[in-house]
């Protein structure tokens, strides 16, 4: 078998279930192997109910007390019971599994797997996983793979096509061998079986190493290639600064701060040296980086070319849209712009790709959507993309193709020392805004248990009363029976309206709206119309509605910190006092001095690492901090100093073989070529 065979060729997968695993973008041996777990089950030793520690997956050995009640609700089919062991007696509840009906029996004993929690001082079970004796004993002692699966498709599924893959191709090693001894690497092939089925945690640690390894090495010898490809490349679209971007800068509300000026500055001697621009903008979240970006779009088209600005969600976009639409009124400018994503109609789309390509507009902004095969532009000379990190480099290298390589400027709010982004950014030249706007008072935090919720309502009336608007961010979309007892956007928006008077305005929003209605809603807030907006995570990024002064997170304690720290980059973007409330749905004090480090420091990256150290190497599958710049495996934050051992490895490298031509290159050579289409496109990100 080849690693580019399709599923099908394993026996036991068929069409039908092969196109469950097409949802889940795997086709091939490869994408199947590269599939890794979201995490490890440890089926461990079973424990008393006195002993059992809450709120994490323990195995208990309960006997059933008497016959559980089967009710319908809706949709649900809802079992609930009570079981016991020497030492207590817990009350236990089923969701939607009615076969569970013919299994469990009154007076029997079981091995019972799930999260115990204490509600009014009674132990709970939910949803537990039931095994005999038997199944258990051979489960015992190992780690069990975890998959991200899809309906249908089940895990053991999985675990037995992956299985097959594993056995029947071998993996070559392509690194030569002293780099292997020198890091003291597993071989690739040991590393993907232990990734999905490590004997223990340390070999896991070793075979994640090894893929991280060379994830990180791929993409940063394709960054140094790309570089070099790009480097000193003649422009095919000379600019000269223009009197319009003086007198936008003039005509702002406010003066550009410093920094602003001094980036302003280096954007415009790029774009008017006669070489291409490779230029990224860093800058803490609320440093005003659009207007950066906008300048920049005024000076290409003022040059007469085409320019574009692609962000990555829908919200977003339109948002840049509509921000421009409104400059270019205020200030008269030349800017004939057109939105274009993914939810744009067919019919529309077909028009507005004539007008693009006969250029009827000068400025294109959008999605994803802006770099679909189908879309030509008319001397498209500087494209722009905000929020980098969450697209990949090859993505940013099509959009520049699709002008005659046009100038580029990409923004990111990362928090990365400057060491780092140098070596994540490799081929371009960083322009750092490290100074926010004057105006500006830090955000004030606090976290609190949920007993504080009351209290919370009551500030935030007080803000709404004061014209301000808030945002509050749950982890759930809606009610589900995996939930948990997480809050979801759904509920709390009903359980909110039933509390508070009903003048205040609440609304909703959630990823699996209809991009319309999150456009909508999301208008409206920014319109002033809503006072208080429920959101999951969605909002994380870009959105910039200066009025809003509160955030508060439910369940706080279900994120990471660096993303916690994104999302309250939402607020404190105006000149009013900003308040951030952290709501911890566990006592657990660990926990909570987790959250507290958000109120000692505002440095997105020292949080992340602090973050990363509170929760030690136990927890390698929750501490996933970003997943910033598309890396599968590997985490900027946590794999930070191997990043940098990485970096000057392939520095040693190159300086050694340049065109890596040796044969002890050969092996990475043919690596690259295959996962690096031309050496600059990489399949990797
Ligand atoms: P980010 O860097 O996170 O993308 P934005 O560009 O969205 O930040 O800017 C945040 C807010 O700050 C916007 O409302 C913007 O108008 C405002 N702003 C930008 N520059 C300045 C400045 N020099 N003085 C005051 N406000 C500014
Ligand atoms: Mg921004």
């Amino acid at each position: 078998m080849n690693y580019m065979d399709n599923i099908i060729t394993l026996k036991g997968i068929g069409d039908k279930t092969a196109k469950l695993f097409y949802k889940l973008n795997i086709y091939t041996l490869h994408d199947l192997l590269y599939h890794f777990p979201r995490d490890y089950e440890v089926y461990d030793t079973p424990v008393n109910l006195a002993i059992a520690p809450l709120d994490v997956p323990v195995t208990l050995r309960l006997t059933v007390t008497g016959n559980f009640v089967w009710k319908k609700i809706r949709s649900l089919t809802i079992g609930s019971g009570f079981a016991q062991d020497d030492t207590g007696k817990v009350s236990i509840v089923f969701f939607n599994v009615p076969y569970m009906k013919n299994i469990i029996k009154a007076g029997e004993t079981y091995l019972m797997r799930g999260k115990l929690k204490k509600e009014n001082n009674h132990w709970k079970l939910e949803h537990p996983k039931i095994f005999s004796e038997e199944e258990y004993s051979q489960k015992t002692g190992t780690m069990q793979p975890c998959y991200s699966l899809t309906a249908g498709l089940t895990n053991n599924t999985v675990i037995k096509a992956i299985r097959q893959a594993i056995s029947a191709i071998c993996e070559e090693e392509y690194l030569p061998a002293e780099l292997i001894e020198k890091y003291q690497l597993v071989s690739r092939s040991c590393a993907i079986r232990d990734m999905h089925f490590p004997s223990d945690y340390e070999h896991m640690l070793l075979a994640r190493r090894r893929l991280v390894f060379d994830e990180f090495f791929t993409f940063i010898i394709s960054l140094r290639k790309l570089k070099e490809y790009n480097e000193d490349a003649v422009s095919s679209y000379p600019m000269i600064e223009t009197a319009e971007t003086l007198r936008l800068i003039e005509s702002l509300p406010y003066k550009l701060t410093d920094a602003q000026m001094r980036v302003y500055h280096e954007v415009t001697d790029d774009l008017t040296s006669g070489k291409c621009m490779n230029r990224l903008i860093q800058g803490d979240v609320g440093s005003g980086k659009t207007i950066l970006a906008f300048l920049a779009l005024l000076t290409a088209i003022t040059n007469g070319y085409q320019s574009a600005l692609m962000a990555p969600t829908e919200i977003l976009a339109t948002q840049h849209y509509e921000q421009l639409r409104m400059l270019t009124a205020k200030y008269k400018l030349p800017f004939k712009p057109v939105l274009l994503t993914g939810s744009v109609s067919t019919a529309n789309k077909k028009k507005i790709y004539t007008e693009i390509e006969a250029g009827t507009y000068n400025v294109i902004i959008g999605t994803h959507a802006l770099i679909q095969e189908n879309v030509i532009y008319n001397d498209l000379a500087l494209v722009v993309t905000d929020e980098q990190h969450r697209f990949g480099v090859m993505q940013r290298e099509i959009f520049s193709k699709k002008g005659d390589k046009a100038h580029v400027l990409v923004m990111s709010a990362t928090p990365i020392p400057r060491t780092l982004a140098i070596i994540l950014y490799g081929d371009l030249n960083i322009s750092v805004v490290d100074e926010l706007p004057a105006n500006r008072l830090p955000i004030k935090n606090c976290v609190v248990g949920t007993d504080y919720r009351k209290k919370a309502y009551g500030f935030i009336m007080s803000e709404v009363a004061k014209g301000h608007q808030v945002y509050i961010i749950c982890p759930m979309v809606e009610e589900s029976e995996l939930s948990g007892g997480l809050e979801n956007v759904i509920d709390y928006t009903d359980k909110l309206k039933a509390t508070l008077p009903e003048s205040v305005r609440i609304s909703y929003l959630h990823g699996k709206m209809r991009p319309a209605e999150k456009n909508r809603i999301m208008t409206a807030f920014s319109d002033r119309d809503i006072d208080i907006l429920v959101s999951t995570t969605v909002i994380e990024v870009g959105i910039n509605v200066p009025n809003a002064t509160v955030m508060m997170v439910e369940n706080a304690e279900r994120f990471g910190l660096a993303q916690l720290h994104q999302l309250r980059g939402r607020i404190g973007r105006g000149d009013a006092q900003s308040y951030c409330i952290f709501v911890s749905g566990t006592d657990n004090t660990k926990s909570m001095d987790r959250l507290k480090i958000l109120n000692h420091s505002n440095d997105g990256f020292y949080i992340a690492q602090e973050d990363l150290k509170m929760r030690g190497p136990g927890d390698l599958f929750g501490i996933r901090q970003s997943g910033d710049m598309n890396f599968k495996l590997a985490d900027i934050y946590y794999d930070s100093k191997l990043l940098q051992e990485i970096s000057q490895s392939v520095d040693d490298v190159l300086k050694e073989d340049r065109e890596l031509c040796t044969s002890k290159y050969s092996g990475l050579k043919v690596h690259l070529e295959q996962n690096a289409v031309n050496f600059i496109d990489f399949k990797s990100i």
